[in-house]
């Protein structure tokens, strides 16, 4: 199936097992701003705790906070996002279309990447074994020329934005045969900066009134907080502030479900350093970071670093982690050395001192800062992309979620064969014994089968079905998400087979 009708099913699959639906829907909807619902709470629940767990439970040198969406408009000229947070857009003039320039030409040289993919996948089939990919990179001539395309044009479209330059990004647009996705043309409009904040207004009279943002990440509250931290919590550097909360940003181009919205949740980490280690730091957080990805056991081969075409106004180095969603390699996580800029831009528009007294150098600094910031809806869209399968089986089909049973938002699912003889009264008392510990779920509808598939449908990774053997010796059926087996267990040893296989504690280890 290709790759967009897979991601057309997700969307829909989404809605229909109470995942992802669409803000106020009743109303006709609101660009890209999604509503979680009854399980994908749970999910992003778990994702969240994931994170926050291996974050802060597991690096001593790490804390939380949760700092407040509106703050200080001042923070926003400091930061530098009133002048630069900007996305480049162009217009379609036949389709009145929006799009981002840079965008536009990031997938012209995803376009480019393909063609090589489908060359070297189709010399691997006929040369089986013997096929030496490397050798057939330099070698063959539709590889060459369309890797010579790909760095005449990065090395074009990089300076372009290294230089603030609008009319080379339109003429890179042009010269490259663009044309809009909906009417086909090329009648494009000038490029124009946008920016991203949305703003609103703080205070009861219209005089009395002042201009504050919604906060298009939640970074600055952290460094806003650094010094309120570092004495209250007696840090010594390097240490890490972390904060999961939501951010806001009027995108342009709100496409792809979940992967772009207006409103979102960040988790952020901002590590302060001593200078000249900022490097060294940022190296190692990308491995870190990098791994706790890998850990889900979503494919090694699905994840890959991009570096960034044009570093922040803020940093000195800059990775992404991509991974392969439906729709292609995308950004899910960024890690940036913002240098000592956020708190020296502070510590001249506050006026007040924000710096660190190193015993050991027997100095004060303004630290560095090596930042992690991930989405959550991202990370959200990602495991579903992974975890969702259609199954054909020996008599008829199923859409499961594998999604990994520590993520499940339901962990386990307690049937009783027919609605009599006890088996509810069991069914109840297995989940009043087990609720404390996970999240359980009661289902006496339908016939088993079709239980087991509605449970599949929300990856459910165990169900366990009582039936009149249980009433004579207490055992259950015990039936296995991915693999479809079951086997008859002992009522108290559920507990403990579930709870293995869900705990983040075991997971982390
Ligand atoms: P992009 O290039 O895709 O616009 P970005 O580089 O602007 O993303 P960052 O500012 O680095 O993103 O934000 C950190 C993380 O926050 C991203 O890796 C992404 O997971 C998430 N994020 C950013 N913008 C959005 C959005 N509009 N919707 C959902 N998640 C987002």
């Amino acid at each position: 199936m290709a790759q967009e009708d897979i991601f057309k099913k997700l969307v829909a699959h989404s809605k229909e097992y109470g995942f992802v639906f669409q803000s106020s829907e009743i109303y006709d909807g609101l660009g890209a701003v999604y509503d979680y619902g009854q399980n994908g709470v749970e999910l992003k629940n778990n994702i969240k705790k994931y994170w926050w767990d291996s974050m802060v439970l597991l690096h001593e040198n790490v804390v939380g906070i949760d700092s407040a969406i509106f703050m200080h408009p001042t923070i926003w000229k400091a930061s530098g996002h009133v002048d630069a947070f900007n996305d480049p857009l162009i217009d379609n003039k036949d389709s009145k279309k929006r799009y981002r320039a840079d965008v536009l030409i990031e997938e012209q040289l995803a376009k480019y990447e393909e063609k090589i993919d489908k060359e070297i996948s189709k010399a691997a089939d006929r040369f089986g074994d013997a096929f030496n990919e490397k050798q057939f990179r330099e070698t063959n001539p539709r590889v060459l020329a369309n890797q010579e395309k790909i760095d005449i044009l990065h090395e074009r479209f990089t300076k372009a934005l290294n230089d603030n330059d609008l009319i080379e990004l339109k003429q890179i647009i042009i010269d490259e045969g663009i044309v809009c996705p909906i009417s086909g043309s090329r009648n494009w409009t000038d490029v124009r900066q946008f920016n991203l904040m949305f703003s609103t207004e703080m205070g009861s009279t219209a005089e009395g009134a002042s201009k504050i943002f919604l906060r298009p990440e939640t970074a600055q509250g952290i460094f806003v907080n650094y010094l309120n931290v570092q004495k209250t919590g007696r840090m010594k550097i390097p240490f890490g502030i972390a904060q999961i909360g939501k951010a806001f940003r009027n995108e342009i181009v709100a496409r792809q479900f979940i992967f772009r919205m207006r409103e979102f949740e960040q988790m952020e980490m901002q590590f302060f350093v001593k200078p000249g280690s900022e490097l060294d730091w940022f190296a190692k957080w990308k491995e870190t970071r990098m791994k706790w990805h890998r850990a889900l056991g979503f494919g090694d081969d699905n994840y890959r670093f991009h570096e960034h075409e044009k570093l922040a106004h803020y940093a000195n180095a800059a990775v992404d982690i991509e991974y392969k969603f439906p729709f292609g390699f995308k950004e899910v996580e960024g890690i940036h050395s913002r240098t000592d800029f956020d708190l020296s831009q502070h510590q001249e528009y506050s006026g007040k001192k924000i710096q660190y007294f190193d015993p050991e150098l027997n100095e004060s600094y303004v630290p560095y800062v090596v930042e992690t910031s991930i989405g959550v809806d991202r990370m959200f869209l990602q495991v579903l992309s992974a975890s969702y399968c259609e199954e054909q089986l020996e008599k008829d089909s199923r859409v499961v979620l594998k999604i990994p049973p520590v993520l499940a938002p339901v962990k386990l699912a307690v049937m009783p064969l027919v609605k009599k003889d006890g088996l509810p009264e069991i069914s109840r008392q297995i989940i009043d014994d087990l609720k404390f510990d996970f999240y359980c779920q009661y289902d006496e509808k339908d016939s088993i089968g079709k239980r087991y598939r509605r449970q599949d449908a929300i990856g459910t990774p165990f169900c366990v079905t009582v039936d009149h053997q249980t009433t004579q010796d207490n055992t259950v059926t015990i039936r296995y998400r991915d693999t479809m087996e079951q086997e008859r267990v002992a009522i108290s040893e559920i507990g403990k087979i579930i709870g293995k296989q869900v705990s983040l504690k075991d997971f982390l280890k």
